[in-house]
């Protein structure tokens, strides 16, 4: 690749395409309108120079450079001088001059916005200078009948082209959005969503057990004495161990329920509309499973969690008292020896049940 793949590659590309479409069309425009003034030779040579190899040569002159989109800037002045330049070639023929002169500002505006749209406004009022110097141009104040037809492909055409290079380029962004917006809400190890995106769903799932007064239950999971086994079988069997776990949370909760990656190898669930003995036995399942699992590379490797469970009730006022509940019963199954689900105790008094979460 050499110095290729720089910043504004991308933009260079998409820049090739529309230039050859806008400069082609623009060759048919100006040729048109220049040839009752019987230009000399050389002009003919600038005209199919800047009409047919310019692009060519633009697209390589920015692929060679470490910074493609600088080089692109530069180019799209050339092109704004070259057009004012025809402009005073052609004698001010309102027509073409005029859609010369748009189309340039369309494209200035669209790849720079207000600021490249004034230094194109210059670069081209200087083309216009320097061709006044060549071709002493007189007003010509009409456009013939067929100058109009010339100028109508670069009118109508080159205008689809960059709408449907601006659509396209609204459309990826609007997918990368998407996508940045979903890896930023997911736990790039489990796959599962991590803390602030499972927290936003809980904070949704408080709103709505309280809207309609029914339950639900809230389960922290917390895989027992992970720090050895990180220890004893080395971080890579810990990742293992923590991506066996998101897989079993995966496969085995309703398509309803939220599960997420709390932190470290600590993680959480949602499960709405449930009871608490109905999701303590979902738990207690989860519990066993994981328990009796082997693991091909380790298979000595024996893992177990602990659980705390808490349900909705009217007591929560915000969604952090019932994560509390949670956090306490959970505390509680690892005191009383871990490898257990524990539920939490809506009679325990509220001030014993706030901890640290
Ligand atoms: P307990 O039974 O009380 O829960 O003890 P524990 O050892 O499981 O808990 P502790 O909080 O002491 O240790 C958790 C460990 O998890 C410490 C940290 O190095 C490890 N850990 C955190 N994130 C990751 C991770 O992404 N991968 C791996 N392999 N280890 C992690
Ligand atoms: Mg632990």
């Amino acid at each position: 690749m050499g110095k290729m793949g720089g910043k504004g590659l991308s933009l260079a590309r998409r820049l090739y395409t529309s230039r050859i479409l806008g400069l082609g069309l623009g060759l048919l425009c100006v040729s048109v309108a220049m040839f009752p003034l019987n230009p000399a030779p050389w002009v003919w040579g600038l005209m199919l120079f800047n009409g047919l190899l310019w692009p060519h040569l633009a697209y390589h002159w920015s692929r060679r450079v470490a910074r493609p989109y600088h080089a692109e800037q530069r180019n799209l002045l050339v092109d704004a001088f070259m057009g004012g330049f025809w402009v005073v070639a052609m004698h001010f023929n309102p027509l073409p001059a005029a859609t010369t002169l748009s189309m340039m500002a369309m494209n200035n505006v669209a790849i720079g916005g207000l600021r490249f749209l004034l230094t194109g406004t210059a670069a081209q009022v200087l083309g216009m200078g320097v061709g006044w110097l060549f071709f002493n141009p007189i007003v010509v104040p009409e456009t013939s009948q067929i100058q109009l037809y010339a100028s109508l492909p670069l009118m109508c055409l080159y205008p689809l082209a960059l709408g449907w290079i601006c659509y396209r380029q609204a459309y990826t962004l609007g997918r990368q959005k998407r996508e940045l917006l979903a890896l930023s809400r997911t736990d790039s190890l489990t796959g599962l969503l991590n803390h602030g995106a499972w927290k936003d769903q809980l904070e949704v799932e408080f709103q709505r057990c309280q809207r309609q007064r029914q339950g639900g239950a809230i389960a922290l999971i917390d895989i027992d004495h992970f720090k050895i086994i990180n220890d004893t079988y080395g971080h890579v069997a810990g990742d293992i161990v923590l991506r066996q776990l998101s897989k079993m949370l995966k496969h085995n909760l309703r398509a309803t329920d939220v599960a997420g990656r709390y932190g470290g190898d600590e993680f959480c669930v949602i499960l709405p509309d449930l009871p608490l003995s109905s999701a303590a036995a979902v738990m207690e399942g989860l519990r066993d499973r994981f328990a009796t699992l082997g693991y091909e590379q380790n298979p000595t490797l024996k893992v177990s969690l602990s659980i705390g469970l808490a349900a909705f009730n009217a007591g929560h006022t915000d969604a952090t008292l019932w994560l509390n509940d949670a956090d306490q019963a959970l505390y509680e199954a690892k005191s009383t020896g871990r490898n257990r689900v524990i539920c939490c105790r809506d009679d325990r008094p509220r001030h014993e049940l706030l901890g640290s979460v």
